[in-house]
């Protein structure tokens, strides 16, 4: 069975004492949460801050983002070897921020994919379609050839560990959902791709999570789709109440 995973993307919010008061306030509101994955993206500059406020709380540490190099003469970038020393567990990458914003690449999600299998991080796989390519009819062959270049060269073993994101872009930030059965469809033909191009045991090992508006009040009927295995939530994840609601949607029944 797959344990859902939560995963929280702060972007680039909260200062050290937000951060901190933020898990202070989500600590009680975790009592009792059992058989849901949690983990927290800050900025890099609250990571510590976060690893140290939730000590003994089932929170998994996340980096939004990561350099392919382990070191070098890349000015204004934090590597794999850095984000593991500072007590990481997941990374996200090749989130339809940084492709768009940052002109990042399949080619170059591809290498931080295995940047982070290499030095035993768990990537968070960001892929969805915009707005125009889902109304051309083309939401499969965008999910599709995202997946077929970001994991090219990925060992089956690692392929197992992955968490992808479905996050259609036109619902990031937007309040505009997708409806449980068109993140249901997304979801499940992602894990159809990942059999394809690993194997039946990959794709069923694998954690697909829906992002996009999540907010409490959705969480439920978008957690309860059979391939829907987590969310990625951006904006109801800055606040410790609704981001508690979102992880409380998931407790299997
Ligand atoms: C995101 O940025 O990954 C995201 C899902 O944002 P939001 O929840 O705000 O739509």
């Amino acid at each position: 069975m797959r344990i859902p995973l939560i995963a929280a993307n702060w972007k680039m919010h909260k200062t050290i004492e937000e951060a901190q008061r933020f898990i202070e306030k989500l600590r009680p509101a975790l009592k009792g949460v059992r058989e849901v994955d949690i983990a927290i993206a800050p900025p890099f500059t609250a990571l510590i801050a976060v690893a140290q406020a939730s000590s003994g709380l089932p929170i998994h540490l996340a980096a939004q983002n990561v350099h392919p190099e382990a070191k070098g003469a890349f000015t204004g970038e934090i590597s794999p070897v850095m984000l593991r020393d500072i007590g990481c567990h997941y990374v996200i990458v090749g989130h339809s921020e940084r492709r768009t914003l940052f002109a990042e690449t399949d080619a170059l999600v591809n290498l931080k994919v295995k940047a982070a299998f290499r030095h035993d991080l768990i990537p968070i796989l960001c892929v969805g379609e915009s707005l125009e390519q889902r109304q051309a009819g083309k939401t499969k062959t965008v999910l599709e050839s995202q997946l077929r270049a970001d994991l090219q060269g990925v060992p089956p073993a690692g392929a197992s560990k992955l968490v992808v994101a479905y996050e259609p872009i036109w619902a990031i930030g937007t309040g505009q959902t997708a409806t449980p059965q068109d993140a249901q469809a997304g979801c499940a033909f992602i894990r159809q791709v990942v059999a394809s191009l690993f194997n039946e045991n990959v794709a069923e090992a694998l954690r697909v999570q829906y992002g996009g508006s999540v907010k409490p009040d959705n969480a439920r009927d978008l957690l309860s789709q059979p391939d829907v295995d987590g969310a990625l939530v951006g904006g109801a994840s800055l606040d410790p109440n609704d981001f508690a609601q979102i992880v409380r949607a998931a407790i299997p029944h």
